[in-house]
């Protein structure tokens, strides 16, 4: 059982206080304004972000808005949040867009979307690289973790653009190879990877990050061809946010205002000799 379970209010689906409280479970290192957060929950810099996501989760809860804002997955029969499905027809995409539309509408940014995007991306490419080895290795952990991640509704952050260094060098010529995400490390276990990922929405409020590769790979970047899922309170995992309201804004009563119910929080996530078990790693070297 996750550590979210115990908070599932309909079926597979948590509501926006259930969300609130699993934040509760886990303990990132969060930073934002130089400050460490003691707890991402309570931060009144943050509450603009995580009432946003809330609204994601009490809308799919809400019956004028479930043929929305949920989606069954034929594979499991489950009914799933519209923002973790992984698409089965070209009515899914547009159910996706007018989904988005509608939390945009109430909130600024859906920024759960960054998920289905990433989760679909994933699952598109694990096919690929089985099929172009005739394994089914790669489909098989994805799934495994799709089916973690529908179960417990889970608030997906997407760790894909690289802290990126010289624009006009490859990964690999970079002077600081932790410009990128890399792997520096593989065990029997798992993998071990250190780097920097810039403009993370809303990371300090989310469930797990999916870290991903930020553009094409040669063979000599495979240690940046690297895919995987970790907790965001991940030992070795450090989390610089910015208040949950817009860029420079300034904090009122030490919040951030924005729209004063509804902002988003982005975030650099600096990865020092982050542990990733194998059953999390998606694909590592297939550059
Ligand atoms: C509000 C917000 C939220 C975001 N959320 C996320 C998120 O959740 N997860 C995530 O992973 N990312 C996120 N991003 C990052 C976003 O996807 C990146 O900003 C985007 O991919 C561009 O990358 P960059 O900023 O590094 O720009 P660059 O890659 O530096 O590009 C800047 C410009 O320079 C050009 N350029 C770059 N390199 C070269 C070169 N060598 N030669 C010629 N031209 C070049 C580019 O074409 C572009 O026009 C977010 C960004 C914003 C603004």
């Amino acid at each position: 059982m996750t550590r979210d379970r115990m908070l599932l209010t309909s079926g597979r689906l948590i509501s926006g206080a259930g969300y609130r409280e699993s934040l509760r479970r886990y303990t990132p290192k969060v930073y934002v304004d130089g400050e460490l957060i003691a707890s991402v929950a309570d931060a009144p810099t943050l509450q603009p972000g995580i009432n946003a996501l809330a609204v994601s989760y009490d809308f799919a809860l809400d019956s004028d808005k479930t043929p929305l804002m949920t989606a069954v997955q034929t594979s499991s029969g489950a009914t799933v949040n519209r923002m973790l499905h992984i698409n089965e027809s070209a009515g899914d995409l547009l159910n996706k867009l007018e989904a988005v539309r509608i939390l945009c509408q109430e909130t600024g940014c859906a920024q759960r979307y960054l998920a289905h995007d990433a989760l679909n991306a994933i699952h598109q490419v694990s096919a690929r690289i089985d099929d172009a080895r005739g394994s089914s290795e790669h489909r098989a952990r994805f799934a495994a973790y799709l089916e973690e991640v529908q179960a417990s509704d889970w608030s997906l952050g997407i760790a894909m653009t690289d802290a990126k260094g010289d624009r006009s060098k490859r990964p690999h010529q970079q002077a600081n190879p932790d410009t990128y995400v890399h792997i520096v490390e593989r065990n029997p276990r798992g993998i071990v990877i250190s780097g920097t990922k810039a403009i993370v929405t809303g990371a300090p409020y989310m469930h797990e990050f999916l870290v991903m590769p930020s553009r094409n790979m040669g063979p000599a970047d495979a240690d940046f061809a690297v895919c995987c899922a970790l907790p965001v309170d991940a030992p070795g995992l450090t989390i610089i946010a910015r208040p949950a309201g817009r860029p420079g804004e300034k904090l009122e009563h030490g919040a951030a205002l924005f729209s004063r119910r509804y902002g988003q929080s982005t975030a650099v996530l600096v990865f020092d000799r982050v542990f990733v078990p194998w059953e999390r790693v998606f694909f590592a070297g297939e550059w």
